[in-house]
């Protein structure tokens, strides 16, 4: 597949973990690193930029893209969208020899184990079920109906972490970052 001149670290976790957070911070510390940006048929969130954080596409066009096998990976997420890893770009990345994140549910992670089985899966965990909870609920960035779907999904989530190679509590971003960079390999 030529995917093996750079290398792939995926990064999971449960809704609300703070991932976003995390991932942003480790790569404004370094340009050693390659994000890719994955598609969606889920509706941009307020501030949110087309090509940034995602790719907002059509069910249609997420269909053509799988069809044609462009695809690394693709699940749908919370019973309700589909989000899926490009497959091109990341191909290109790694060929160029870039570290590439793949943040991924945990559908996804498990394709990636299977297809780059040498990439290393990083799992995001709250401290608490209880500070999760207050984390979704706080963003508010999400209906009740939603935040209650996004629970259920994080249930099945946290019970599969020991699948992961490492698992990161994330009770402060800073030292979650700091512990991602050190598994990056990727001095500050
Ligand atoms: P959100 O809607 O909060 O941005 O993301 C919801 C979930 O979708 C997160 O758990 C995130 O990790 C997952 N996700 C984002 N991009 C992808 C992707 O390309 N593939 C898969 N399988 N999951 C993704």
């Amino acid at each position: 597949m030529g995917l093996n001149e750079g290398s792939a670290f995926v990064v999971s976790g449960p809704t609300a973990v703070g991932k976003g957070t995390i991932l942003k911070n480790v790569l404004s510390k370094t340009d050693k690193l390659w994000y890719s940006v994955s598609a969606t048929t889920r509706s941009p969130r307020p501030g949110e930029v087309d090509g940034k954080d995602y790719f907002f596409v059509s069910s249609e066009e997420f269909d053509s893209l799988v069809e044609s096998g462009g695809m690394l990976e693709w699940a749908t997420v919370h019973r309700v969208h589909r989000y899926g890893t490009p497959r091109k770009a990341v191909e290109e990345a790694m060929a160029a020899g870039k570290k590439v994140i793949l943040e991924v549910d945990l559908d996804g992670a498990r394709q990636i184990r299977h297809s780059m089985p040498e990439a290393l899966q990083i799992f995001i965990a709250p401290p608490s079920w209880e500070e999760l909870k207050h984390r979704l609920v706080g963003r508010a960035t999400e209906g009740k109906e939603e935040q209650e779907r996004r629970l259920e999904t994080a249930k099945t989530e946290l019970a599969a972490q020991s699948e992961f190679d490492v698992v990161i509590i994330n009770d402060s971003v800073a030292d979650a970052t700091a512990q991602i960079l050190q598994i990056l390999g990727i001095s500050e």
